[in-house]
């Protein structure tokens, strides 16, 4: 078991060995009360925010897009002004 992660104010670290989800001892740990409302709360923001990501992210793309087929599949501008 590794030693806890806590320095104390005098610049020693904590003797004590770690629990074994976190990386602090027993007594320095600060547990988060397991809160299912809560929970649901952060899964709906997380689906929220990727939602937000996927549609900035598509925003960005469709230019991009449009720039490469004209680019690389439309026939050549400037040959097409030649003709
Ligand atoms: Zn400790």
């Amino acid at each position: 078991m590794a030693r806890c992660l806590h320095i104390f104010d005098s610049g020693f670290q904590c003797i004590s060995e770690t629990m074994e989800p976190t990386d602090l001892c027993e007594a320095h740990q600060k547990v988060v009360a397991f809160q299912p409302d809560r929970l649901e709360d952060s899964i709906w923001r997380k689906a929220f925010l990727r939602f937000i990501a996927l549609l900035l992210l598509l925003i960005f793309l469709i230019p991009l897009f449009y720039t490469l087929r004209d680019l690389y599949l439309g026939p050549p501008v400037k040959a097409q002004e030649v003709w």
